[in-house]
């Protein structure tokens, strides 16, 4: 059994409804279990700025999925949101990364773990820190050492 760190992001279309069905739909995933899930933050789009804000969360599972049957899991519940491919970093029902699995470090052509925008992105880091205050990274890196160049002024929380 690996914990793994999942971000839930959306700003399309009921982003809130999307984002809290998202948590329903991670307690279904197979051979896995749902233990933790952050609160709701508001944030700024990355890339695009003619777009709305994002709705995004962070959640922990329990799992024993394999890394790529996950990522398969996860890319199914985006379709279930009827998730359309348009432009890069433009406007989502939902979007399901990967942050953390377990220790792992993976490079793989349809998986990058830690993902790779983990360390520079407030509405990851803030939730995160939500979660799991202790958390170390593969690196060794602290999680909390990740606020001096990650500041998570630009966030807010929306449920109390
Ligand atoms: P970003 O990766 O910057 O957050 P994005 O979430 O908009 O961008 P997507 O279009 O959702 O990117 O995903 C593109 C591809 O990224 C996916 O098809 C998947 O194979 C790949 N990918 C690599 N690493 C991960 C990861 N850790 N979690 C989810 N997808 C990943
Ligand atoms: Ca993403
Ligand atoms: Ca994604």
């Amino acid at each position: 059994m690996v914990n793994a760190y999942i971000g839930l992001g959306s700003n399309l279309d009921n982003p809130i409804g999307h984002v809290k069905q998202a948590l329903e739909d991670l307690k279904q995933l197979p051979q896995s279990q749902l233990l933790l899930a952050s609160k709701l933050y508001l944030s700024k789009p990355v890339g695009p700025q003619d777009q709305d804000n994002f709705v995004n969360a962070v959640a922990l599972i329990i799992t024993e999925l394999e890394p790529l049957s996950l990522l398969d899991e996860l890319q199914t519940i985006e379709q279930q949101h009827q998730r359309v491919r348009e432009r890069h970093w433009g406007p989502r029902t939902l979007d399901l990364d990967l942050l953390l699995f377990g220790e792992q470090s993976i490079q793989h052509p349809r998986l990058t773990v830690p993902h790779a925008q983990l360390s520079r992105r407030d509405f990851v880091v803030g939730p995160l820190l939500e979660l799991c205050p202790e958390l170390v990274l593969p690196s060794g890196t602290q999680l909390q050492e990740l606020l001096q160049q990650c500041p998570i002024d630009g966030l807010i929380c929306i449920d109390a």
